[in-house]
C-alpha cells in the first residue's frame, strides 16, 4: 500500500496536470480565472502555481489593467513558459525522416526532412534523425535544452505485450535509445500511420471528429482508427493495419507473413509492376503519381482500379466501426477524385446503405508532416508532457 505522502504527491500532480492543461488550451489566465476553470480550491491552486513558477514551467506574463476604480494592485496573468516544454515529433519512414517541433502552446514552430539511404539499418536511421533534429534546431535558433520529450513514429507493428506499458519494444530500441541518449529525454513510440490518424483528428481533416477511419496509401498501405476520441492501438499494437487485410488467401506472399494482402495488390511497387506489364515503365512512387497527374494513358485506370480495391476493404471497415469520416492520406490521396471517387462509390454501395452514404470521404489535410505532428499529439494526448514531469 502507498504511504500517505506518496498518495498526496500523486494528488498534487493530478492538480498540476489540470492547471497546466487549462493553461494549454486557454492561454494566459489570472489566478482567479485559473481557480474557477480548474475547480481547485484557491489555496491549492496558489500553492501549485508557486511551485510551477519555481520550476520555470509557468511564468507571470503581464498584469491586467486595473479596474478604473479598482483597488489594490492589478492581477498578474499566468502562462506556460514559452521557452520550456518543447516537444519533438519524428517520423522515421522507409525513405525519409521527417521532423516537427512544437512549443508548449502546441504551435508547430519548425519542420524538416532528410532522406534516408535505401536499406539503412536502425542505427543509420537513428543517426539521420539526430542530424535532422540538430540541423533544424540550429536553423531556427531553437534551444534544445528546453526539450521535454520526443514522440517517434516508426514503420510496422509497434508493440510488444511482453514489455510493460510504455516500454520501447526491442525491435525499435536502437532508434529510440539513440534519441533518448542524445537529447536526454524520454521517447514515446508508435506506428507512424496510426500517428498520422491522430494528427488528422487533432489538427487536420477530422478535427473534432471522435470516430475516424484513416488510411495512408503510399509505398505501403497503413492506417489508424480513432474510436470515441481515442486512438485505437489494439492488444498487439496492430490496430489499423488495413494494408494487411487479405483479399486472396491463395495470393502472393506478403512480408507480414500473410498472403494476398491489400498492400501486395495496391502498394506502389505492385502498381508499378502492373504498369510495367502494360508497357509503361516508371521509376517509382513519385513518377507513378506524376504520370497519373499528367493523365498518362493506362496509368489512371490502374490507380482507379486499385482505389476500388481499397474502397471495398474500407467499406467492410466502415460497417464494423461506424466512423463519422474516412480520411485518405499518403501520396495517392493527392490525386483527388481519381482516388476518392472509387473509394466513395465502394463505401456507398457496400456499407450499410443508411450509414454508408452519411460518411464523408475526404483527403487528409496535413500533408507529409502528418506523422511527425501526430507524434507530438501522441505526447500531448496519450502521455501528457507536463513541464518538469518527464524523465529520460
Ligand atoms: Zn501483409
Amino acid at each position: 500500500m502507498d504511504k500517505p505522502a506518496d498518495a498526496l504527491q500523486r494528488l498534487r500532480r493530478v492538480h498540476e496536470d489540470a492547471a497546466v492543461a487549462v493553461l494549454r488550451s486557454a492561454g494566459a489566465l489570472s489566478r482567479a480565472e485559473l481557480t474557477q476553470r480548474t475547480g481547485l480550491s484557491r489555496t491549492t491552486l496558489f500553492s501549485i502555481i508557486s511551485e510551477l513558477i519555481e520550476r520555470d514551467a509557468v511564468v507571470e506574463v503581464e498584469a491586467l489593467p486595473a479596474e478604473p476604480r479598482g483597488r489594490g494592485r492589478p492581477a498578474a496573468l499566468i502562462a506556460l513558459n514559452p521557452s520550456a516544454g518543447l516537444l519533438i515529433g519524428l517520423d522515421v519512414g522507409r525513405r525519409r525522416v521527417r521532423l516537427a517541433i512544437a512549443n508548449v502552446a502546441h504551435e508547430i514552430i519548425a519542420t524538416g526532412m532528410a532522406d534516408i539511404p535505401a536499406g539503412a539499418d536502425a542505427p543509420a536511421q537513428a543517426e539521420a534523425a539526430v542530424r535532422l533534429v540538430r540541423r533544424v534546431g540550429e536553423e531556427h535558433g531553437i534551444r534544445l535544452g528546453a526539450l521535454e520529450a520526443i514522440g517517434l513514429g516508426l514503420v510496422g507493428i509497434v508493440d510488444d505485450p511482453s514489455l510493460p506499458a510504455g516500454a520501447v519494444p526491442a525491435r525499435h530500441a536502437p532508434v529510440a535509445r539513440r534519441l533518448a541518449e542524445e537529447f536526454g529525454v524520454r521517447v514515446a513510440v508508435d506506428n507512424n500511420a496510426r500517428l498520422a490518424a491522430l494528427a488528422e483528428s487533432t489538427w487536420g481533416a477530422a478535427r473534432s471528429v471522435g470516430d475516424l477511419v484513416y488510411v495512408r496509401w503510399s509505398v505501403g498501405v497503413g492506417g489508424g482508427f480513432v474510436v470515441g476520441g481515442r486512438l485505437l492501438r489494439g492488444a498487439h499494437g496492430a490496430a489499423g493495419e488495413i494494408g494487411h487485410v487479405s483479399l486472396d488467401p491463395e495470393g502472393p506472399p506478403c512480408h507480414c507473413g500473410g498472403r494476398g494482402c491489400l498492400e501486395r495488390r495496391i502498394g506502389s511497387q505492385a502498381l508499378l509492376e502492373v504498369c510495367a506489364a502494360r508497357g509503361i515503365a516508371l521509376t517509382g512512387l513519385d513518377a507513378l503519381v506524376a504520370a497519373a497527374q499528367d493523365r498518362v494513358p493506362g496509368v489512371c485506370e490502374v490507380i482507379s482500379a486499385a482505389a476500388a480495391d481499397l474502397g471495398r476493404i474500407l467499406a467492410d471497415t466502415v460497417v464494423q466501426l461506424d466512423p463519422a469520416r474516412v480520411v485518405v492520406g499518403g501520396e495517392f490521396a493527392s490525386l483527388g477524385s481519381l482516388v476518392l471517387d472509387p473509394i466513395r462509390q465502394a463505401i456507398d454501395g457496400l456499407a450499410l446503405p443508411k450509414i454508408g452514404r452519411r460518411i464523408g470521404v475526404t483527403p487528409a489535410d496535413l500533408g507529409v508532416n502528418a506523422s511527425a505532428m501526430g507524434a507530438i499529439a501522441f505526447l500531448l494526448n496519450e502521455e501528457p508532457a507536463i513541464p518538469g514531469h518527464l524523465r529520460p
